[in-house]
């Protein structure tokens, strides 16, 4: 006697022979969070920690005695940071939130974050005449990869309008 095959997720329907999955569970699997999307998840839970860490790092040499170009900087600096935070913080929402408005507000915080790397990298390495360090390029390079393969992959991927329909 032949065995019926089940869907490997509700054990009940009919599965498709590709994914295993019934129909109804294919479709609720591509609702999810999971796959490619793993990554920009990751990136904003990782900024959620070490945002507010630079900008506690850059709002406490604020008091010490400084020139007053360098604390311009540092002022301007927190400012970015400030924002950072919250947009950050704003975008992880939208996104775990699977909210519609996602495009706009995840590719906002990727220019943004790109802007701050460059203030925090070059334009310091140019104003105090340092040269880059290590986790300057690492910065950058994660910034533009933000800005080279996430942002064309949010405005052009067909998962994003089925993930973000909210
Ligand atoms: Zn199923």
């Amino acid at each position: 006697m032949e065995i019926k095959m089940k869907c490997i997720h509700c054990h009940e329907n009919e599965p498709n022979k590709e994914s295993g999955l019934c129909d109804s569970c294919e479709s609720k699997e591509s609702t999810k969070i999971n796959g490619l999307l793993y990554l920009p998840a990751l990136g904003l839970c990782v900024s959620a920690i070490l945002t507010p860490i630079s900008f506690i790092k850059y709002f406490s040499m604020l008091s010490s005695n400084l020139p007053s170009y360098v604390v311009y900087y540092l002022y301007a600096g927190t400012f970015i940071l400030f924002i950072d935070i919250l947009m950050t913080y704003f975008s992880a929402w939208t996104f775990f939130k699977k909210k519609k408005s996602i495009k706009k507000v995840i590719i906002s915080y990727y220019i943004f974050g790109t802007i701050t790397a460059l203030y925090f990298t070059i334009l310091a390495s140019y104003l105090f005449n340092m040269p880059l360090t290590t986790p300057d390029i690492r910065a950058l390079t994660s910034a533009f990869v933000g800005l080279i393969f996430w942002v064309p992959y949010f405005l052009l991927s067909k998962r994003i309008p089925m993930v973000f329909s909210k």
